[in-house]
């Protein structure tokens, strides 16, 4: 407990002595005993372990995840991917069949539910499932 030193409320050693020290500050610095303390050592203890743990779960998490692929990734321009299909230019992609997406791609990979999924013509990288390239493949 950090606070201005006062005898009434000082805990004493067995010699009587006030257990005072004082900070960087010069403020006193109340060293009590462990029993007068709000949490205990095991309570502190598997907090920190929690938070660790929670820690280290959440950035390994973010670290599994791959990127997105960027629009401007050199594979990506080969194969004219965007994000969204309607962007498609269909002068340059004649071949572009209305309605095709990501979503409906044979070759997209992953669980149904996210936006960014695995595709198994950009290995490493997450696609749009609104998104579209050259590489579209009908579903089966
Ligand atoms: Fe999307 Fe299919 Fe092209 Fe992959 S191959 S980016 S899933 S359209």
């Amino acid at each position: 407990m950090l606070g201005t030193f006062h005898p009434k409320n000082a805990e004493h050693s067995k010699t009587g002595e006030p257990k005072m020290e004082r900070d960087s500050r010069g403020s006193f610095l109340h060293i009590g005993p462990m029993n007068k303390c709000l949490i205990s050592r095991r309570t502190f203890v598997e907090t920190m372990v929690l938070a660790a743990t929670t820690a280290v779960a959440s950035r390994s998490a973010v670290a599994d995840e791959p990127p997105k692929l960027d629009v401007n990734d050199p594979a990506a321009v080969a194969l004219g991917y965007v994000e969204l299909a309607s962007k498609v230019d269909t002068h340059k992609y004649p071949t572009y069949v209305q309605g095709s997406n990501c979503d409906n791609c044979l070759q997209l990979q992953g669980k149904p539910g996210n936006n960014y999924r695995p595709c198994s013509l950009f290995p490493g990288k997450l696609v749009a499932v609104s998104g579209w390239c050259s590489g579209w493949t009908a579903e089966m």
